[in-house]
């Protein structure tokens, strides 16, 4: 019967005798280790299988343990076997008294344990790589019980997602952590995960512990005891496309701008030049001479216009010289503080150090005067403007939170004003030309569309951050330019002449006058304003003792600049005249406008082309 049973068990035994020489084996035990009965029976079970079994291990069992106790249970063996490989046993033995048979025997029992370790150990070892996974995984991870539908874990990405602490997770609901708030039937989306094997939500929304509100992608995936839930925070993703997107929108109208002012500029370069062609020819007490002025007129301020949308478009041609951005506003900040008026307190702060960066000096100065004339409107009832500059150093992680630009290291320009703010919706549109939601005659919209094109050619950009009556803050990056060379080519910005003589300013465009003469008195200057040609005549004919100089625009209705300057010049012979023009200087000394030898300014001028220019003719 014993040894029925012997050969009935599955896992390997053997019989020894008390000196250790084997008396019989299963089958299991030949199966198994591959030898036969013939190499086995009657052998000392060390000399099985060319002495293979001379295990250590297996020696002190016998040897030292079985002795003393008679038995030994479950003791790990692992071996390798040349036939058969690496075993990892589990030996049992016992000592057997046999009544009939004499002498005792020694039944040792071997159980194979080679797969189950080894499954043993991937197990582990997957545990491990999942384990690892779930604590360092970007994405939040839940793991959800089948049975109660409880959360039972959650890693530390979902803890910072959603706030709250793991032990704030564990035992809830999805629903109680902000995660599928709006699924109505849970227990039927549960249903069919598991049938499916998983579910996916896009573009969802989740509530943080602070109710806050994130876009987020939600996984769940049936893994056995459990629903594994990934969520995914993309509200920066989202934010980067639709920033992505307002780009390509405005780089698309940048090109359909710039085309457009393009020809545009070419066609009015014909209209100017065979109107005043006309004009010359037209004697000035003629009907018709009204109409060609007024034509004359309109065209040049479609072509200011024109100007100014090229500006935006960045077809614009530059003159970039490196110049300290501090002494850029330094040198223009009185002019802006007139611009503001006396209600809105004026504030600058400047960096120490010097911000050397690659600039048009004339157009960051347009920037500057459309940003606080922007901020001036905004404050309708007073307020502050606080202009500063600083030295900032970007790197790859602020470029993603804040989406463009490249790192390295910038001069910001901030502009902040207490006005009237901003919301989301009009923030999105400011940048584009004509977009303004200024009264008809008040706003052009293309102040900002202007600053969005100059600081895209100096390779910089812009940042605003604006709420509805919390004022408006807008941020100029411009690329610092650091390398020796450049600095040792920097030019030094000469100083704004300035003068306290009384000048007639002839202009029809009320912006333009109000820059002008707010410059000009800036600089000492005593300023008699006139809002066309005859109401010039009118002032010159009661002040010309005093005025020394006209400074005109070309084109205004009821009498153009020249012949107010030749009737200024039978009141007061000798008296100078500085003209200002819509159209470049090039296109006036070809098509004759003007004769040669005549003082002008071509428009847009900044203010300190005018200064620098008005203190040259003067002393001429
Ligand atoms: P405009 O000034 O002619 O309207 P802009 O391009 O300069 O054109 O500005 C576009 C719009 O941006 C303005 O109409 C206004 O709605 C908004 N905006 C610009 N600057 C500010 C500011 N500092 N505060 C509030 N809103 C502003
Ligand atoms: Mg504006």
């Amino acid at each position: 019967m014993f040894e029925d049973i012997v050969e009935t068990v599955r896992e390997p035994l053997i019989v020894l005798d008390p000196d250790l020489r084997v008396l019989s084996a299963n089958r299991s035990f030949y199966k198994s280790f591959r030898v036969t009965p013939e190499e086995t029976i009657g052998n000392l079970i060390y000399d099985l299988g060319n002495r293979q079994w001379d295990i250590p291990g297996l020696r002190k069992l016998l040897e030292e343990i079985l002795p003393e106790n008679n038995k030994f249970d479950d003791y790990e063996v692992e071996h390798i076997f040349s036939g058969v490989g690496r075993k990892i046993m589990l030996l049992n033995a016992r000592r057997i008294i046999h009544q009939e048979k004499g002498p005792q025997q020694i039944l040792l029992a071997i159980e194979d344990v080679t797969e189950r370790k080894r499954i043993e150990a991937e197990l582990k070892d997957y545990e491990e790589r999942f384990r690892r996974q779930f604590e360092t995984s970007k994405d939040g991870l839940l793991l959800v019980d089948k049975q109660t539908w409880d959360i039972v874990n959650a890693n530390p990405a979902i803890m910072k997602m959603l706030g709250h602490s793991s032990e704030e997770f564990i035992g809830k609901q999805l629903k109680n952590v902000g995660l599928l708030k709006d699924v109505q039937d849970l227990k039927e989306t549960y249903r069919e995960l598991i049938q499916s094997g998983f579910i996916n939500y896009e573009n969802v929304i989740a509530e943080t512990k602070y109710g806050q509100l994130i876009d987020v992608d939600i996984h769940l995936v049936d893994r056995a005891r459990f629903i594994q839930c990934n969520v995914r925070d993309i509200s920066e993703l989202k934010k980067l496309s639709t920033q992505l997107l307002h780009s390509q929108k405005m780089e698309a109208i940048g090109h359909l701008v710039g085309g457009i002012a393009h020809d545009f500029n070419n066609i009015l370069t014909a209209i100017i030049g065979y109107g005043s062609l006309l004009h010359n020819k037209i004697a000035a007490v003629d009907p018709l001479n009204e109409c060609v002025e007024q034509i004359l007129a309109a065209s040049y301020r479609a072509a200011s216009l024109t100007h100014s949308l090229l500006a935006y478009s960045t077809k614009q041609v530059m003159a970039m010289t490196p110049a300290d951005i501090n002494k850029i506003v330094f040198g223009i900040q009185k002019i802006l503080d007139r611009l503001i008026g006396e209600d809105i307190e004026f504030k600058v702060h400047m960096a120490s150090e010097e911000l050397i960066a690659n600039v048009d000096i004339g157009q960051i100065e347009q920037v500057l005067l459309n940003l606080a004339t922007n901020a001036r409107d905004a404050m309708p009832n007073g307020g502050a403007l606080t202009i500063s500059t600083e030295h900032v150093q970007i790197d790859s992680s602020s470029i993603q939170a804040n989406g463009h630009g490249e790192a390295g290291h910038y001069a910001v320009l901030s502009f902040a004003d207490t006005g009237v703010g901003m919301d989301e919706k009009t923030i999105e549109h400011i940048f584009e030309p004509f977009f303004t939601t200024k009264e008809v005659g008040k706003g052009t919209g293309l102040g900002l569309a202007m600053v969005y094109g100059i600081i895209k050619q100096h390779k910089g950009f812009i940042n605003v951050d604006s709420r509805p009556g919390e004022g408006a803050a807008f941020k100029i990056y411009l690329p610092l330019t650091l390398t020796k060379e450049e600095l040792f080519k920097k030019t030094e910005l000469t100083p704004v002449p300035s003068g306290n003589e009384t000048i007639l300013l002839a202009e029809d465009d009320h912006a333009i006058r109000e820059v002008s003469r707010i410059a000009l008195e800036s600089y000492g200057y005593k300023v008699l304003e006139a809002i066309n040609g005859e109401d010039a005549i009118s002032v010159f004919t009661e002040n010309n003792a005093g005025i020394k100089l006209i400074v005109t625009d070309m084109i205004m209705p009821k009498m153009l600049g020249n012949e107010l300057y030749e009737k200024a010049k039978m009141i007061k012979p000798g008296i100078k005249c500085l003209f200002m023009s819509g159209y470049s200087d090039d296109i006036i000394q070809k098509r004759g406008i003007l004769k040669e030898g005549i003082n002008f300014i071509s428009k847009p001028f900044s203010p300190y082309d005018l200064l620098r220019k008005v203190r040259e003719v003067l002393d001429s």
